[in-house]
């Protein structure tokens, strides 16, 4: 048994946090800096200098050596470039240990080779990174010690965001000033400011890492590209929830004290539905910071998981005929000063607002279901999407049997006058009924679900930044808020406004919500009477980032140019060409080199045998079967590889973009997939001491 602690005295131990700050900074300067936290104001280069030293000393007495600003480009996981504190030697030999105001706020990688899908020439490499001092530096020990990191957002020369945090502050902003405009409405003065929160759950698998090092799939893709199905699957349902065992245990125990001492809430522990799957959630924390400490989790589980012979896997779908593994993403919007506007509440009051905000939402939702459905996109999630296991690739709003009511009651007469549990409660002008709390049931089966005072999104892939679905989130709500208050504040009888408002807003996207079997074949042709998009692959909904609604939407909240969406096109399509070209090289590498060799050698020993067999004079019906069995089999193999070969080599001569994404989808693909069948069935008939690697048996059953 390791140690035991406090959890009270180790967390937040390695972060530049509030506390620290106030501790160490000159009462001014402190004051300077909360005011850029908390209002966004520039901080002047000597606030800045005091700032970075402080920061320095602080790390140093961690142990830093170096610090880095930490960015998130679009290539889907975090960058860091590690700068030491020390100066020049003097003329005795001896360094300094420095750190600017400049060197804090503002870095300058060499961004030529990060994806930027056109914005940047590759002349031009210049990037900046640039100081988010709203999500709190930290110090990060591991192997190559301890560095100060200092999250930052990346930008181009002109100012145009090559990251995932970029869009997602401008998206806060965005939401922030609409939705005090909708406060301001309904006669708050107090709050000052509005924040959206998000708490996302993580999922994940754990295998064995000597057994992860013979499986060339999983190494070279994240995910095995062959497998047959072992003979017990999830079907049992004895892992959910299951006790979880000891090696997993003392795992979970490190990856929560790392995360502690790095200020990440890690709060909530439990297998998953599929053996070796596991989920982690953290409490939930304004976007920004949600979003980096997602980075970090999913780091320090990978980290962690090596430390204890483990390898941790973030793909969506790493094993076929099992669950795969997705982030539900929390998000909520909440007032500076505590107020949840997502919470149903006590009073009739609130509970206009609350019916308003959620008809927004509706509104929202419906319009934009298209760059939802896009923000998920993700090419491990294409095998999850659709699959008896996750949402549906069809964007629904599932807002439990209270709330359907009372919307259903406001369009068919105009006033909602009750709820299913029978409260009734006089608001003045019209009746509204109270909503409780808990009125919301469990429905796994909705990409977009309400649950109690917060929407959980859960089409998001598991190794995917959270940042791409919240700024959506954000922008879309921004809009319809916006719109709302357009006509609001124009009202003469607020009331009566509000009141129609809603009642439209539910009638006319009505259709967006279903709380049915999201699972179910009907579902997929109701939805389509409903119009609503059923965007299947991520090729598919790609374009929804660049329609016309899509420009208005992002340019009007400032959120992305016209420029920076198109960029974002590209960088999406090569990057799904990437993977899959990725993942079909490795499989013909497979299937050359290691399958297809194997049951060469294991028909030959069935060869020999039937012949000394029948040396023997006695038949050798069965060994003449299995090596006939597998003969045809091998021949299959050996064409369905002959097709791969040959598409694969197609796809890499054509043009980045949109066709090539589509061939790779419509083309490549299938042929994966036709390779796969004829292997998985050679699996269950090869000898296991002849077939390369391990099988799925021994990968999620033996952690
Ligand atoms: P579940 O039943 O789906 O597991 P939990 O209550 O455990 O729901 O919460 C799941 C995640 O949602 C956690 O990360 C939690 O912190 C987060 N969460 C809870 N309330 C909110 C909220 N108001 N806004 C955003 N996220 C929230
Ligand atoms: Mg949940």
């Amino acid at each position: 048994m390791g140690e035991y602690f406090n959890v009270a005295d180790i967390f937040g131990e390695d972060v530049f946090t509030e506390r620290v700050m106030r501790e160490r900074l000159p009462k001014k300067v402190y004051r300077a800096l909360r005011q850029t936290i908390e209002e966004g104001k520039e901080l002047d280069l000597a606030t800045a200098d005091v700032i970075a030293s402080a920061m320095k000393d602080w790390a140093i007495e961690k142990g830093a050596t170096h610090y880095s600003h930490w960015f998130q480009p679009l290539t889907g996981v975090t960058a860091e470039k590690h700068d030491s504190f020390i100066t020049a030697p003097d003329a005795e030999g001896r360094i300094l240990l420095e750190f600017s105001g400049k060197e804090l706020i503002k870095g300058e990688p060499d961004a030529s080779s990060f994806p930027s899908g056109g914005l940047r020439a590759t002349f031009e490499a210049r990037g900046y990174t640039a100081w988010d001092c709203t999500s709190p530096a930290f110090v990060r020990h591991d192997a190559a010690g301890a560095i100060l990191c200092i999250p930052t957002a990346f930008c181009s020369y002109t100012g145009e965001a090559l990251d995932q945090k970029t869009p997602l502050l401008r998206s806060m902003e965005a939401i922030n000033t609409q939705a005090l405009r909708v406060l301001r409405l309904f006669g708050n003065t107090t709050s000052k400011k509005v924040t959206p929160c998000v708490g996302p759950e993580q999922e994940y698998f754990l295998v064995d890492e000597k057994k992860f090092r013979q499986r060339k799939d999983l190494i070279f893709t994240g995910r095995t590209l062959f497998g047959a199905m072992p003979p017990k699957g999830q079907e049992l349902d004895d892992h959910y929830f299951g006790a979880i065992r000891q090696r997993i245990a003392s795992f979970m125990k490190d990856v929560n004290e790392e995360l502690w001492k790095l200020g990440v809430s890690a709060k909530t522990q439990h297998n998953e539905a599929a053996p070796a799957q596991h989920e982690l959630a953290p409490i939930y924390a304004q976007a920004n910071v949600a979003v980096d400490h997602n980075q970090i989790i999913m780091q320090t589980l990978k980290r962690v998981a090596s430390a204890h012979g483990m390898k941790c896997l973030l793909h969506e779908k790493p094993f076929a005929g099992v669950n795969g593994s997705g982030k539900h993403n929390n998000w909520s919007l909440t007032t500076d000063d505590g107020i949840n506007l997502l919470d149903p509440g006590k009073t009739p009051h609130e509970n206009v607002q609350f019916l308003f905000v959620l008809t927004c939402i509706l509104k929202a939702v419906d319009r934009h279901a298209d760059l939802l459905r896009e923000s998920a996109a993700d090419p491990g999630n294409d095998h999850r999407l659709g699959a008896d296991e996750a949402p549906p690739a069809i964007i629904s709003v599932f807002l439990g049997e209270q709330l359907e009511d009372v919307l259903t009651q406001l369009i068919r007469t105009g006033t909602a006058t009750h709820s299913l549990n029978g409260g009734v409660l006089e608001t003045g002008v019209k009746t509204l009924p109270n909503l409780a709390k808990d009125a919301t049931d469990r429905n796994r089966t909705s990409p977009f679900a309400f649950t109690g005072n917060k929407f959980e999104f859960r089409m998001v892939g598991s190794r995917d930044s959270i940042a791409a679905p919240n700024v959506v989130l954000n922008t879309i709500v921004a809009e319809a808020f916006s719109e709302a208050c357009d006509e609001l504040e124009q009202a003469e009888n607020f009331d009566e406004a509000v009141h129609d408002l809603i009642k439209r807003y539910a009638r006319e996207h009505q259709r967006i919500v279903f709380n049915g079997n999201g699972y179910s074949e009907e579902w997929v042709e109701e939805a389509a009477r409903r119009g609503l998009p059923n965007l299947k692959s991520m090729v598919d909904a790609i374009p929804a980032l660049v329609t016309d609604k899509a420009v208005r939407l992002f340019g009007t909240f400032g959120v992305f140019t016209k420029a920076e969406l198109e960029s974002r096109v590209e960088i999406q399509y090569e990057a799904y060409a990437k993977a899959i070209n990725i993942e079909a090289r490795a499989m013909i590498d497979i299937a050359s080199k290691q399958i297809i060799p194997a049951v060469i050698r294991y028909t030959k020993s069935l060869a020999d045998t039937v012949n000394s067999v029948t040396a023997a004079g006695v038949e050798a019906a069965v060994q003449t079967e299995l090596l006939k069995e597998t003969s045809t089999l091998l021949g299959e193999t050996k064409e369905a590889l002959a097709k791969l070969t040959q598409v694969t080599a197609q796809a890499a001569q054509m043009e980045a973009g949109q066709a090539q994404a589509r061939y790779y989808y419509e083309a490549v693909m299938p042929a994966m997939n036709a390779l796969r069948t004829p292997v998985d069935e050679l699996e269950m008939i090869v000898d296991k001491d002849v077939w390369p690697m391990p099988s799925y048996g021994d990968l999620i059953f033996e952690v």
